[in-house]
């Protein structure tokens, strides 16, 4: 089979089990073979469809200017307008950013909406930025994005370091420059702007939805069923909300500082409020305090990584004590600590579905933005586990039928749909 990144696979594979991209094209790799795609759409697929770089002067609030750089990457389009978010961050790479993209295609195939993969970053240190300049940011980015970005083009959303306000300044810089609001070029906005109720849980609530059918497969309820979940923003904190008022025991929690254990079950309300309160969960009464590597280690039913990527490897694998794996996060496993996994018996459920609620919620967004008419909080959240509860079972039939781990099936799910709807069209070449 053809391997256009071969030399860049090698130039990775030996020193770095960290790189996202190249851990992406692994698994693709892996999948692809299982499912004998065609040579000419593993060629196709494996590379983004557009990468754009773009240099963003910005009038900092002493006067001078400032030129930031930005990316871009429109991984795919076969199934529809790409779809993904923006980092703003002080460490991201190109590299990532395609990383990313491309998990945004796959993610957006396992859940079956109609979308393809994109996702963009910007090199710049967010916390020492004003809003004003940040806004400024927001605004000359957009413009640079301008013709490449839009509702039937690349729909954008926020990711780390950006939120409803981002996508508030790119809806108003967008609509300015056509002349005319055009809500449905973001999603991720705030409810007022044209956003959907129930976004802003989407996630940790598709993260609930995922861990309902595993634990059935257990023969667990959620009473009987411990939960240890690594970080506490948008997707950890509402997802070990959402667990605990369904019954789950939520034992462990943490944020960047560090974590708290208690094995009796922790009051996930009260620990958000102090965590609200404090900025830290040093010093929180209840509870042992233990640090992030330690967290990962307690014995649990499920552990929810839900903070960042690469925080299971081949150097903690084997010492990782769960029945079930819910990966919040992007990418918090490495392709080498699959394996370990795997032999270890424990069942994943992987980052592409595990946190693909945000993006269903997005595509809701963006339905409802088009129609103009919108929806009940309980209608989203009732769709979401229609759609969450399908791509699960799906996905878990395809595994036993193939007798691949379920990571494996994802991947097999969502480039077999995305290498249909390719065929489909013909390759313009
Ligand atoms: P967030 O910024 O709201 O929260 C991140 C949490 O992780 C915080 O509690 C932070 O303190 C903690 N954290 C950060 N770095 C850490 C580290 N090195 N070690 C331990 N903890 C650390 O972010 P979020 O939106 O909850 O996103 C978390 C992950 O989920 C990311 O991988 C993101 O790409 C992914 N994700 C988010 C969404 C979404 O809708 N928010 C959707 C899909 C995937």
């Amino acid at each position: 089979m053809a391997n256009p990144m071969a030399d860049d696979m090698r130039r990775f594979k030996s020193s770095d089990e960290k790189n996202p991209f190249e851990a992406m094209s692994e698994r693709f790799d892996r999948a692809a073979q299982l499912l004998g795609l065609d040579p000419d759409l593993y060629a196709v697929m494996r590379v983004p469809s557009r990468e754009l770089k773009v240099y963003i002067p910005v009038r900092m609030d002493s006067g001078h200017i400032e030129v930031f750089e930005g990316f871009r990457v429109q991984h795919n389009f076969a199934r529809g307008p790409a779809k993904g978010g923006i980092r703003y961050a002080p460490d991201v790479t190109l590299d990532e950013v395609k990383a990313l993209s491309a998990w945004m295609t796959w993610k957006c195939a396992v859940v079956n909406v109609p979308f393809g993969g994109a996702k963009g970053g910007v090199i710049c240190n967010p916390i020492q930025m004003s809003q004003g300049e940040l806004e400024r940011l927001t605004r000359r980015y957009t413009a640079e994005l301008f013709d490449f970005i839009g509702p039937d083009r690349d729909v954008p959303a926020p990711d780390m370091n950006t939120n409803e306000q981002t996508m508030a300044w790119i809806m108003d810089t967008y609509s300015m420059h056509k002349g005319y609001t055009v809500n449905a070029v973001v999603t991720g906005k705030p409810i007022a702007l044209g956003g959907s109720l129930g976004r802003r849980e989407a996630t940790g609530r598709g993260v609930l939805f995922c861990v309902n059918e595993a634990v059935k497969r257990f023969n667990l309820t959620p009473e009987k069923t411990s939960v240890v979940v690594q970080g506490s923003g948008n997707v950890g904190g509402i997802g070990a909300q959402l667990m605990y008022e369904v019954g789950y025991k939520v034992t462990a929690i943490s944020d960047v500082g560090g974590g708290i254990y208690n094995s009796n079950g922790l009051n996930i309300p009260q620990v958000l409020s102090y965590l609200q309160a404090n900025k830290t969960l040093e010093g929180y009464k209840e509870a042992e305090q233990v640090s992030n590597k330690e967290l990962l280690e307690i014995e649990c039913d499920v552990l929810a990584p839900c903070a960042t990527e690469n925080q299971i490897t081949s150097e903690n694998a084997d010492r990782i004590k769960c029945k079930i794996l819910a990966e919040g996060a992007n990418g918090p496993t490495t392709p080498k600590a699959d394996k370990i996994l795997h032999d270890k018996g424990i069942f994943v459920i992987p980052d592409i579905l595990a946190n693909a609620g945000g993006v269903t919620v997005s595509y809701f967004e963006w339905v409802q933005d088009r129609m103009g008419y919108f929806w009940r909080e309980d209608e989203v959240n009732q769709r979401l586990e229609e759609k969450m509860v399908a791509s699960f079972i799906e996905l878990s039939n395809l595994a036993e039928l193939h007798n691949v781990d379920t990571r494996t099936a994802a991947y097999m799910l969502a480039i077999d749909r995305v290498a249909f709807d390719t065929k489909m069209r013909g390759i313009y070449a």
